[in-house]
């Protein structure tokens, strides 16, 4: 398995170093061998190419089975060029390697119950959702998109457009995602007002023959938004639209209270998928140890589960981040009162020994 490592900026190094050691001890435990190849993205590629995304790492990253990303951008960019902002990096290689499918699991660990924003009689009956969001269709790319003025008065305009083909291969990977988690697959959308809603519904539901052993459901987005903060643990896998995911996605984050525990993945049709926590930089913490790597060690297993089918190895990694929480180990994201206090190099060694 060949993975192309894009560690980016700030914490991005510190956090994916751990997370690269956790994958050798997983590979060493089961038998497997990981090949990683390093590669430029976002400020560090501005300072040493000129762009935020060199043609050689777009090369590299097509030449692998998976990318693992750290996180990209910091103050030392932010008064650049907006055509070569580091950001431009992450949105660039989306756009190469064709990734039309967001996977963001928000799940919130007994241990951080306390950090959670919910009522403890809400918390108790668990949080564990899998947002899985359309990324390269939708309003965010429709056409026509404008703004003018008329009658005296400006207005914008963006068009949200949905094709049979882009909602069908968005389902089958919220369907394949539910097949390794508990089978529920939830559909949002605004049918009772869009059109685009009712074909997306329509689509959907035909796409579903092909995965009578998962359960489907509806939602309209408004419904949704409130039913997550509500009762969260009636949802498996939720599948959505760009912008409905984009917003419903960081709900699901922001009630788990944990941003430095929340891994993602980017999936296109043949191409590599690529791995990343959901977090930024984090310039404030940058160099200092304190960052902490468990979402992106967490980004590793998403990798070998969704990538290299590998669930055991996956399933192993996510059982040593438990028993690690379990323990009281705690960067200072997370930490609570009686909690150990650790750097992102203590925390993933603590990883290592519960491997
Ligand atoms: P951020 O996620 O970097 O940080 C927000 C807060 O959370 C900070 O206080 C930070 O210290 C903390 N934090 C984040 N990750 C943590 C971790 N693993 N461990 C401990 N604490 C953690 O968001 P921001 O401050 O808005 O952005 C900083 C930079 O990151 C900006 O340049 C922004 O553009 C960039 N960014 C990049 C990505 C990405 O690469 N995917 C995503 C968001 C922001």
């Amino acid at each position: 398995m060949k993975i192309c490592v894009l560690p980016g900026d700030g914490i991005g190094t510190e956090i994916v170093a751990q997370a690269l050691r956790v994958l050798e001890a997983v590979g060493g435990k089961f038998g497997r061998a990981f090949e990683t190849e390093e590669a430029l993205i976002g400020g560090c590629a501005i300072d040493a190419e000129g762009v935020p995304l060199p043609a050689e790492t777009v090369a590299k990253c097509q030449d692998s089975d998976a990318v693992l990303l750290g996180a990209v951008g910091g103050p030392k960019w932010d008064a650049i060029d907006p055509a070569i902002r580091p950001e431009k990096g992450l949105l660039g290689i989306r756009k190469e390697l064709g990734l039309f499918a967001n996977l963001r699991p928000a799940r919130l660990f007994r241990e951080l119950a306390d950090a959670c924003y919910l009522r403890p009689d809400i918390v108790a009956r668990g949080l564990d959702v899998m947002v899985v969001r359309e990324l390269t269709g939708g309003i965010y790319f429709g056409e026509p998109r404008f703004d003018g003025e008329k009658d005296g008065e400006r207005f914008g305009c963006n068009t949200m457009t949905y094709y049979e083909h882009e909602i069908r291969r968005i389902a089958r990977v919220a369907f394949e995602a539910a097949r390794k988690r508990s089978g529920r697959v939830c559909s949002v959308d605004k049918a009772n007002v869009l059109d685009v809603s009712r074909v997306w519904r329509e689509i959907v539901i035909d796409e579903h023959k092909n995965y009578a052993d998962v359960e489907l459901s509806h939602m309209y987005v408004d419904n949704a938004a409130m039913q997550l903060v509500r009762d969260p643990s009636q949802f498996d896998v939720v599948v959505t639209g760009n912008l409905f995911g984009d917003i419903l996605s960081d709900e699901a984050a922001a009630i788990t209270g944990s941003i430095g525990m929340l891994p993602s993945a980017s999936l296109g049709e043949a191409n590599p998928g690529l791995y990343e926590p959901i977090h930024g930089s984090a310039p404030d913490i940058a160099g200092q140890d304190k960052a902490n790597p468990l979402a992106t060690i967490l980004s590793v297993s998403m990798m070998l589960r969704h990538s290299f089918d590998m669930a055991e190895e996956a399933d192993c990694i996510e059982n040593a981040v438990v028993r690690t929480l379990e323990q009281g180990y705690r960067t200072g994201d997370i930490m609570q009162e009686g909690g150990k206090p650790v750097g992102c190099a203590a925390m993933a060694d603590a990883v290592l020994s519960n491997l």
